[in-house]
């Protein structure tokens, strides 16, 4: 049993009751990084318990991004009006040329960004080009630990370019700049396995805190063999597999033209499916694919901020849940949706599924919304029996909440007020894995304006580094463009399947 001097006790405050709407007086009684139990208010605190103001907050269990990208901290806000493939056109330019200074400030953005907005775990699927390597991931790795953040790492892999990807698109390019592109190429697929073996059996991290999944980027990216070796790797070491799937009706209809099948089934029968893994977005599916998904216990990552910024489609989520899929809720990097707010990610949640149907029963109320952004989430990242509550035996990863906030005046609806009003700016303070890793508004770890010389002088090396990829990036976008346009104007069967009556 942990000494007393590992207990502490949130005294004061309201732990909010999501089924029933409520912000409940309790207080929470920790024992080392766990939740030991919720009491009374105002009883006497065990012997030697260290006890943690929580008058006036409303506590919730963090919550959980889904997805995310740790590479988009150091370009958010570089793109306007990208579709998905505008976005993976420029990605050169955008998420290439780091040191291993880049990749560890901007996983550093992004972590400081989701704890300050009530986030304190996320599934990160980071890039680094050419390959993956083990200095990048333990970079990666220290800003989580420097924050205090949980965070599942997936090192993003293919062996295709985003132009081998879609069949037709090279050829439609002029010759000249397709040249230069042709010379840009992604590594053998046995090198990035190996790459990623590496790094599987060479890093330690504490697996309460930190753990590795893989993440063959999209189907159309990756070879079958390359894909295939990617499952037998994550099953060697028991790891997660996430992917994006269907993210966009061009990746759809590219799929149909490649496999002959759904992307769905075509991982579905390379034996990709399974608990372990995640599909991203899942936009574009019919209803065979999501009852692949829901039978073989897979999860889905919804993330209604990227897909409404790069126009990709509203994900049938109810759908979804009806055919038993577990779904959790996630931002996507910074490069797509600009911010890791996941009470953003929440409100979107809720809202785009109400233009999907007239009937008002199909779309997702608050406390499933909020379920999703917890409970789903940590499924989904194989967490699912340590976080996602505010319950005995749970981690602490605990959000204060001012109650005194202008979004709690009045508070009408705790569960509601939350998904619909809560845009982060009540967050006070959030706990950790029973350690303050923010407080009142504080980091207590790290000094951000210290960071900032650090980040601007990366964002300038950066834009010198990257500048012919975005000159040759931008000579070609509007090809891409257009080509891409007259691919997702191309019919596709999911349309009338998922119960879309817009
Ligand atoms: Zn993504």
């Amino acid at each position: 049993m942990p000494s007393t001097a590992h207990r502490k006790i949130i005294r004061g405050g309201y732990v909010l009751n999501s089924v029933n709407h409520q912000a409940e007086p309790a207080d929470v009684l920790l024992e080392g990084n766990r939740i030991a139990a919720l009491v009374a208010p105002g009883g006497a605190a065990p012997e030697g318990a260290e006890p943690i103001d929580a008058a006036n907050r409303l506590l919730i269990p963090g919550l959980i991004n889904a997805h995310t990208h740790s590479h988009g901290g150091l370009a958010k806000g570089m793109g306007d009006r990208w579709t998905l493939e505008l976005l993976l056109h420029a990605s050169r330019w955008l998420s290439g040329f780091r040191t291993t200074e880049h990749l560890y400030l901007s996983a550093l953005i992004g972590a400081l960004e989701m704890v300050r907005k009530g986030c304190t775990t996320c599934y990160d699927l980071f890039l680094e080009l050419p390959l993956p390597t083990l200095e990048g991931v333990e970079a990666i790795a220290r800003a989580y630990q420097e924050v205090g953040m949980r965070a599942v790492l997936a090192p993003m892999t293919a062996d295709r370019t985003f132009y081998q990807a879609i069949p037709g698109l090279l050829e439609a390019l002029p010759a000249a700049p397709r040249r230069d592109l042709e010379k840009v190429q992604m590594q053998p697929g046995e090198a990035v396995i190996n790459a990623c073996r590496t790094i599987l059996k060479h890093t330690a991290f504490d697996a309460s805190c930190l753990r590795l999944a893989l993440a063959p980027t999209i189907p159309l990216h990756c070879s079958d063999d390359c894909l295939i070796a990617h499952r037998d790797l994550a099953q060697e070491y028991g790891v997660g597999l996430h992917m994006h799937v269907a993210e966009s009706k061009i990746q759809a209809v590219a799929g149909i033209k490649q496999y002959g099948t759904t992307l769905t089934a075509h991982l579905d029968a390379l034996g990709f499916l399974g608990p372990h893994f995640t599909a991203a977005h899942a936009i574009w599916l019919d209803r065979d694919d999501m009852q692949r998904l829901a039978d073989h216990g897979a999860s889905v990552a919804h993330n209604p901020g990227s897909n409404l910024r790069l126009g990709s489609g509203i994900a049938a989520v109810h759908e979804m849940v009806q055919a038993g899929v577990n779904v959790g809720i996630g931002t996507d990097g910074a490069s797509c949706s600009d911010n890791q707010n996941m009470f953003e990610a929440m409100r979107f949640a809720s809202f785009v599924s109400r233009v999907r149907s007239h009937d008002y029963h199909a779309w997702l109320p608050t406390e499933q919304v909020f379920s999703m952004a917890t409970e789903g989430s940590a499924k989904a990242l194989g967490f699912g029996d340590a976080i996602g509550r505010l319950a005995p035996g749970y981690k602490a990863d605990i959000v204060f909440l001012d109650l005194g906030h202008v979004n709690y005046l009045p508070l009408n609806d705790a569960t509601n007020q939350l998904v619909h009003t809560e845009d982060g700016s009540a967050v006070d303070s959030v706990l950790i894995d029973g350690q303050i890793v923010l407080w009142q508004g504080r980091f207590t770890r790290l000094d951000i304006a210290a960071l900032r010389s650090r980040i601007e002088t990366a964002r300038e090396e950066l834009a010198i580094r990257s500048r012919e990829a975005k000159q040759l990036s931008a000579a070609l976008e509007e090809h891409v463009g257009r080509f891409c346009i007259g691919l997702a104007r191309q019919p596709y069967h999911v349309h009338a399947m998922a119960g879309n009556d817009y």
